[in-house]
């Protein structure tokens, strides 16, 4: 009776306290509330809204349904960065590695890519042999020994959440600010974090377009960090065109090796500079920005980062090899290029038709009972306000067979929008959010 009751009050528009969110959370993980129940719970959530007090309710619940890391006896600040969901989003495979060279640990837990955003754990096991089910203690004692560790979410990290989780993504309940918030603060929080940087993409890729939206999401994280005294930082940036070039689990690895090793795309480079550079400031380990920034560029053209993800790779049981040799990931049967239909400007290269696209491939999943093939995705070299001439090669589609060589160009034609005139992207990184306040950075 006890979830009939929740449903109907906040049908009603009513609030729980925190008793209520506890029981019913608790009673969802212990199997004792059936997902119908649950999801319906969830739809009048996503309708009804959920006030700062609801949300911070229920990021603890689902923080307590689960076990928490307890890595203080480190003695190293312990940060890491999430983001919000994006396509071409290979960021923590870099980010992860190389900030973890500046005595600092890294608990990175990551999710799987579902819908028409990829995951950093697909990404990471389109590595032969990478392992990402590491359990609470084995990732501990990498963190110890390497200074970071790149696992999923056990059934140890807030389970509650990765049951409602998968349930919201089933039943389009997904872009709820209060229903995102606490999702991320719960498996964040159980990271045992000093710090944490928030990659809130925006555009017509991202869960929310809106930048009223994003706002109210990055507030509501920094105040739930804040009582849990981990600080945040928000930076906004573009989800209105894929990130770097790659899309598609072993593409984006090729891809971000070539960063790690000094040689990615500008934006890919831009994005992963600024998030990491805040992440060294929150853990005092930089004393401004543009200290930051270099060391981060210098461990970035030396090699060390790359050296750094060996280490890691190998200590998680994947190939190093890689590392030198790209054709050792998984490689797609057909590759074609694909060219400019006419002569003119790059107006849109639409982020959520690219993911989706990759998943028709056999990329992506539209359930979590999915099987993905990793080698499959596209190389996307155009860019928003990028001169095209007509018959020049945009990008390279990567399949298993012809058939999907025909899906991955009528993905294109559809997502690469070439017009008379430039339109202008969103600014790359266009704000910085802090309990201290909003900073415009374009
Ligand atoms: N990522 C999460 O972990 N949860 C959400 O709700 C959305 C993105």
């Amino acid at each position: 009776m006890l979830a009939h009751r929740l449903i109907e009050k906040k049908r009603d528009g009513g609030r729980l306290d925190p008793g209520e969110w506890r029981a019913l959370v608790m009673a969802y993980a212990a199997g004792h509330v059936p997902d119908y129940q649950m999801s319906a719970f969830l739809m009048a959530c996503f309708l009804k809204g959920l006030d700062h007090g609801e949300t911070a309710a229920l990021t603890e619940a689902m923080l307590n349904s689960g076990e928490k890391f307890d890595l203080e006896s480190i003695g190293k600040p312990r940060l890491d960065k999430h983001s919000i969901g994006g396509v071409g989003d290979k960021v923590s495979l870099i980010l992860a590695p190389l900030v973890s060279l500046f005595d600092v640990a890294i608990p990175m837990v990551s999710g799987r890519g579902l819908g028409h955003t990829g995951g950093t754990l697909d990404k990471l096991e389109s590595i032969p042999g990478f392992r990402t089910d590491l359990s609470m203690s084995q990732a501990r004692s990498q963190i110890e020994e390497l200074g970071c560790a790149l696992l999923g979410q056990t059934s140890e990290i807030a389970p509650a959440d990765r049951k409602m989780y998968a349930l919201r993504d089933a039943t389009a309940t997904v872009a709820s600010i209060p229903l995102i918030a606490s999702s991320i603060m719960s498996k964040k929080l159980a990271e045992d974090l000093t710090g944490l940087v928030i990659d809130i993409k925006r555009g017509s890729g991202a869960f929310l377009t809106e930048l009223d939206e994003v706002m109210a999401l990055a507030h509501e994280m920094i105040s739930i960090g804040d009582s849990h005294g981990c600080p945040v930082v928000a930076l906004f940036t573009a989800m209105d065109r894929p990130l770097g070039r790659a899309c598609g689990n072993a593409l984006e690895v090729e891809e971000a090796i070539a960063t790690l090793k000094g040689e990615g795309p500008p934006d890919l480079v831009e994005v992963t500079i600024a998030l990491s550079a805040e992440m060294l400031l929150l853990a005092g380990v930089a004393s401004d920005a543009a200290s930051a920034r270099a060391d981060l560029h210098e461990a970035l053209v030396s090699g060390r980062a790359a050296e750094q993800f060996r280490r890691i790779v190998e200590r998680q049981h994947g190939d190093p090899a890689v590392l030198d040799d790209p054709a050792l990931l998984p490689q797609a049967a057909e590759c074609e290029l694909y060219t400019a239909p006419r002569s003119g400007f790059v107006q849109r290269v639409e982020p959520r038709a690219i993911g989706k696209g990759v998943t028709a491939l056999g990329g992506g999943r539209t359930t979590m009972a999915d099987v993905i093939d990793p080698a499959v995705g596209f190389v996307i070299t155009a860019k928003p306000g990028d001169w095209a001439q007509a018959n020049e090669p945009l990008a390279s589609i990567y399949a298993r067979d012809r058939a999907g060589i025909e899906r991955g160009r009528a993905t294109l034609r559809s997502a690469i929008v070439i017009g008379d005139e430039a339109e202008p992207p969103l600014p790359l990184i266009s704000h910085r959010v802090t309990s201290a306040g909003v900073e415009v950075l374009a």
